[in-house]
């Protein structure tokens, strides 16, 4: 039953594995590190004293793409849009497409 399970595709899962496993965590341990770093130095937690953070919902691009967050993955299905072959980003009412807004964090402590 696993006779065609070759040494090379079980190698090819492990090395798959841990570059999934480190994809996952080395953004946590970044955070990590420079949360405490900025609050050892006295600075905003959540802006590093820039008072400006970049908005979540556009990426501080300012813009949307139609399609979200997932749109580089084309999605074959019931949704699958053929008749459209490009969408203009939106500019995104988050940030009113500045791309980021002021630091909740700094402005409550003005
Ligand atoms: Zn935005
Ligand atoms: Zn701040």
């Amino acid at each position: 039953m696993f006779e065609h399970i070759t040494a090379s595709e079980i190698a090819g899962y492990a090395v798959g594995a841990l570059l999934l496993s480190a994809t996952i965590s080395a953004p946590k341990i970044d955070s990590f590190i420079s949360s405490s770093q900025r609050s050892s130095l006295g600075m905003c937690k959540r802006c590093g004293d820039l008072k400006l953070i970049a908005c979540s919902k556009c990426k501080g691009s300012g813009l949307i793409k139609e399609g979200g967050p997932f749109n580089l993955i084309p999605i074959v299905g019931d949704n699958f849009d053929f008749g459209v072959k490009t969408k203009s980003p939106s500019s995104c009412a988050n940030c009113r497409a500045k791309g980021h807004s002021s630091c909740p964090e700094c402005s409550k402590s003005l």
